[in-house]
């Protein structure tokens, strides 16, 4: 254990300020992080680590992109903060509306958490119904009534719930298996009517990468239409990320449908504290001061965030996506290639350019229950070998790794010689 994790353990509870930084799975103590640059981390004792953790998602154009610190820098040289409207709001959410069909209005939050629980609310405030179905392995963030069955945090640290999580909170809460028609079909057939909303990671990415089979978001769409429930989309994760116009990009500009809100945060807040609920005036208008249901927040439209989301949403172009792409396509053939070199049985899976590896699996993976089945001390063994040849993966079988427009050709070399070296470790 190293001593700056023994000093933190004892003025923080686990070290940390969000559970899965403590290596609780993979064991050891975490890299403290002095600074990052592009694809690099640097720990405290100055030593650099090739990075597929990205901030869990945000660093999308690199570290400390200098265009995104000089916009935070300029910001900040104005005020950290007024509690009142900004023209950067304005324009930060017109940019969402433009790129993102189905979107009237956005409500900017500081956390990921707050957008998707302010979202059910919303849900429930417009349709006058109680509940809400989840899928397993799905995670929202930590607000109470979604905190079930709610994928890697919890899985990594072996919980099926949180304690302190009232029934009361969950009770309205029906959890269902991922990319199972028949299980949605039941549940719509016996209480479509009181569904005040379903809501869904566009593509998984919180159980390691689970994709939608094809068709399963449509037929959310057309059942919560069929039913006057309300369609959730959460792209905390894979919005900005996955495609100029996240997940719905990939599917549903193509098949021409929309979901009824979405919740945004993660890489359309550049690295700083930047959420967004967003949706078409019919329900958006019903949040406060507008309409009866209530949502705040002090630093909510931080000037600083929106600093930071604005110059990486216009930084990010197609090229931008293009060489993440192109570089996930490189990356799971040197994965699959090296793995299979020293016999590790595996399965590596995909959205967009978010990936993941499941361990021990022979076969693809389509929801929670298969992948819990994964062989997780393979991955503890071959985490530990990549971050002995500097490369910092996320400590967790159930993460993505994520890329970000800084990888190249050096990066990819890199990674080839150790995923080579740890595949073998890995094995023993
Ligand atoms: C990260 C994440 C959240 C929560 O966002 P926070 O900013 O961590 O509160 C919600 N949904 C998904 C899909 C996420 O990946």
């Amino acid at each position: 254990m190293s001593q700056e994790f023994e000093d933190a353990k004892r003025v923080m509870p686990g070290g940390v300020s969000s559970p899965v930084r403590a290596y609780g799975s993979v064991g050891g103590s975490p890299v403290f992080v002095e600074s990052a640059s592009g694809a690099y981390v640097t720990g405290i004792d100055g030593r650099e680590y090739l990075d597929l953790v990205g901030s869990w998602g945000p660093a999308l154009l690199g570290h400390a992109h200098p265009q995104v610190v000089e916009a935070v820098r300029e910001a900040a040289s104005r005020g950290l903060s007024f509690g009142a409207p900004t023209l950067g709001e304005t324009a930060l959410a017109q940019l969402i509306i433009d790129r993102i069909q189905g979107i009237d209005k956005v409500r900017f939050t500081s956390t990921g958490t707050e957008a998707t629980m302010t979202a059910i609310r919303l849900a429930r405030g417009f349709t006058g119904r109680d509940i809400i179905i989840k899928f397993a392995g799905c995670y929202h963030g930590h607000s109470d009534a979604l905190l079930v069955q709610a994928g890697s945090g919890l899985a990594t640290a072996g919980l099926p719930g949180s304690a302190g999580v009232t029934a009361g909170a969950t009770g309205d809460t029906l959890v269902l298996p991922y990319n199972n028609f028949a299980a949605l079909h039941g549940v719509f057939s016996a209480v479509g009517d009181q569904i005040a909303a379903v809501i869904t990671e566009a593509a998984p990415a919180n159980m390691g990468v689970v994709p939608p089979e094809p068709g399963f978001n449509e037929e959310l769409r057309r059942l919560t239409q069929k039913h006057g429930s309300v369609l959730i989309f959460d792209e905390v994760l894979t919005g900005f990320r996955v495609s100029p116009y996240g997940w719905w990009g990939l599917e549903g500009r193509h098949e021409r449908w929309t979901p009824d809100l979405y919740a945004f945060g993660k890489v359309a807040g550049g690295g700083l504290p930047l959420a967004a609920l967003a949706g078409r005036s019919e329900i958006m208008d019903l949040l406060a001061p507008l309409g009866p249901v209530y949502q705040a927040g002090t630093l909510s439209g931080n000037p600083l965030a929106v600093a930071a989301g604005m110059t990486t949403l216009q930084l990010a172009d197609d090229q931008v996506y293009a060489r993440i792409d192109a570089f996930a396509d490189r990356l799971i053939q040197v994965i699959d290639d090296r793995l299979a070199d020293a016999g590790v049985a595996h399965v590596t899976q995909r959205a967009g350019s978010l990936l993941s590896v499941f361990w021990g699996v022979d076969d693809w993976v389509r929801n929670y229950d298969e992948a819990s089945s994964q062989e997780t001390a393979t991955f503890v063994r071959f985490f530990h070998a990549m971050l002995d040849q500097g490369v910092l993966l996320p400590p967790s079988a159930y993460e993505a790794w994520f890329i970000s427009a800084a990888h190249g050709e050096k990066e990819l070399e890199k990674l080839d010689a150790a995923i080579a070296h740890a595949a073998r470790v890995a094995l023993s």
